[in-house]
C-alpha cells in the first residue's frame, strides 16, 4: 500500500464533508474507571475480539490512501496495550507520506515511560486528560489513580520535547471550581487548556444531570473575568479556542451538548473491534473488520464508501431528568474518545 497526497478518490460524505481524521481505539481497557466514562464493574472486551496491530495498520493505510492526514490513537488507555509502541513505530513512519499528524489521548499515567519514544516515532503533541490538581479528588474521579504519576508523565513529555494540551471534563459540584487554577496551571506551564462537557455515553458512576455544566454559561462567566479572544485555530477537532490575555494561554472548549459542531465533521472512529462509528453520538457503524477479514483490501475500500455514504448528519445528544437513561448505551472509552 501506497501512501498518495491527492488521493484519487477522497473520503467525502452525501453532505460533501471531507473525512480526514481517523480516530483509533486501540484497546477498551484503561487502568483508571473514570465516574463520566466508565462503571466500576467494566466488562471487557475478550482480547480475541480486538483488531490485531497488522489489521490496524491496514486499516489505517487504507485510511492514509484516501486522503486521512491526520490519526489520533486513543481508548480506553492506549499506553496500557500491550507493545503499543510497536504500532506508534510503524504509523509514525506514515509521517510525511501522506499522513500529516499522529497523536494520542491519554490519561498520562504511563507517560513517564513512554514519553521519548513517542517523541522518537514522530508523535508531537498529546492530549493528556486530567480534571482535577487535587489528589484526593483525582483518587475519587478516577477511581484508581494516582495524580503524582500523571504530573510526572507531562513533566517527562514536555522534557521529551511534546507539546501537550490538557483536556477537562467540567462537571457542577466536582470540579467546577477548579476551572482557574487549572487555566493558570497549564499555561503557566505552556499548555493548552480544553474544557469538556461531559456527554450522556453509557450507564456510569455519577448523576449526568447534576454534574451537567453548559460550557455557553461558563464561557460568558470567564469572558467577564478575563480577556478571551477568538482563535481561527483549526486542527481538525471540535474545539473552540480563544487566547487569554491574562495567562498567555489558549482556552478551548468542547460543547457537544450545547453547540452542535457537526456541520464541519471530518472525522471518523474506528473502535478496538474494527466497528467504524461515523458519529460518536449515533449508531450509524460499519464492520471494517469483518471486511478485511472477509474479503480483504478491496472489500475494506468498499465498506469504507459504504460509511461515507451512511455518516450522519449530526448528534443530538439530551441531558434531562425526562430521560434518565443515558443517550447512548456505549461508553465512550469503547467508540474511542
Ligand atoms: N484514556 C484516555 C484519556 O482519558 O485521555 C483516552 C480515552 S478517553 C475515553 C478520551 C477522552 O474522553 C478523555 O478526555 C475523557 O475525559 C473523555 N470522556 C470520557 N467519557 C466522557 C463523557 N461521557 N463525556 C465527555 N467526555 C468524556
Ligand atoms: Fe480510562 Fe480515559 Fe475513560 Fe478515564 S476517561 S476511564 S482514563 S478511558
Amino acid at each position: 500500500m501506497t501512501a498518495i497526497a491527492s488521493p484519487a478518490r477522497p473520503l467525502i460524505d452525501r453532505f460533501g464533508r471531507h473525512i480526514s481524521y481517523l480516530r483509533i481505539s486501540v484497546t477498551d481497557r484503561c487502568d483508571f474507571r473514570c465516574v463520566y466514562c466508565m462503571a466500576e464493574d467494566m466488562t471487557f472486551l475478550p482480547k480475541k475480539d480486538v483488531l490485531s496491530f497488522e489489521e490496524i495498520e491496514a486499516i489505517a493505510g487504507a485510511f492514509i490512501a484516501r486522503g486521512t492526514t491526520k490519526i489520533r490513537l486513543t481508548g480506553g488507555e492506549p499506553l496500557v496495550r500491550r507493545d503499543i509502541m510497536d504500532l506508534v513505530r510503524t504509523l509514525g513512519q506514515r509521517i510525511g507520506h501522506g499522513l500529516d499528524e499522529l497523536t494520542l489521548t491519554t490519561n498520562g499515567s504511563q507517560l513517564r515511560k513512554h514519553a521519548q519514544g513517542l517523541f522518537d516515532a514522530g508523535v508531537r503533541r498529546l492530549n493528556v486528560s486530567l480534571d482535577t490538581l487535587d489528589e484526593q479528588r483525582f483518587r475519587d474521579i478516577t477511581r484508581r489513580g494516582r495524580l503524582a504519576e500523571v504530573l510526572d508523565g507531562i513533566d517527562a513529555a514536555q522534557d521529551a520535547g511534546l507539546a501537550i494540551k490538557i483536556n477537562m471534563v467540567a462537571m457542577r459540584g466536582v470540579n467546577d471550581d477548579e476551572i482557574e487554577p487549572m487555566m493558570a496551571w497549564a499555561h503557566g506551564r505552556g499548555m493548552g487548556l480544553t474544557l469538556i462537557e461531559g456527554m450522556p455515553l453509557g450507564e456510569v458512576g455519577i448523576d449526568r444531570v447534576d454534574c451537567y455544566l453548559p460550557l455557553r454559561e461558563l464561557h460568558d462567566t470567564l469572558a467577564r473575568r478575563y480577556t478571551l479572544t477568538r482563535l481561527d485555530k483549526q486542527t481538525g477537532g471540535p474545539a473552540r479556542y480563544s487566547h487569554v490575555a491574562e495567562t498567555g494561554g489558549v482556552l478551548g472548549f468542547i460543547t457537544p451538548m450545547s453547540h452542535n459542531f457537526c456541520e464541519s465533521c471530518n472525522r471518523v472512529r474506528l473502535t478496538a473491534t474494527g466497528q467504524l462509528f461515523l458519529c460518536l453520538g449515533q449508531e450509524d457503524q460499519v464492520n471494517l473488520r469483518d471486511a478485511l477479514r472477509d474479503g480483504g483490501l478491496p472489500a475494506l475500500d468498499a465498506a469504507m464508501d459504504h460509511a461515507m455514504a451512511i455518516k450522519p448528519k449530526g448528534h443530538d445528544f439530551v441531558i434531562d431528568r425526562s430521560r434518565p437513561a443515558p443517550a447512548l448505551g456505549r461508553h465512550m472509552s469503547v467508540t474511542g474518545g
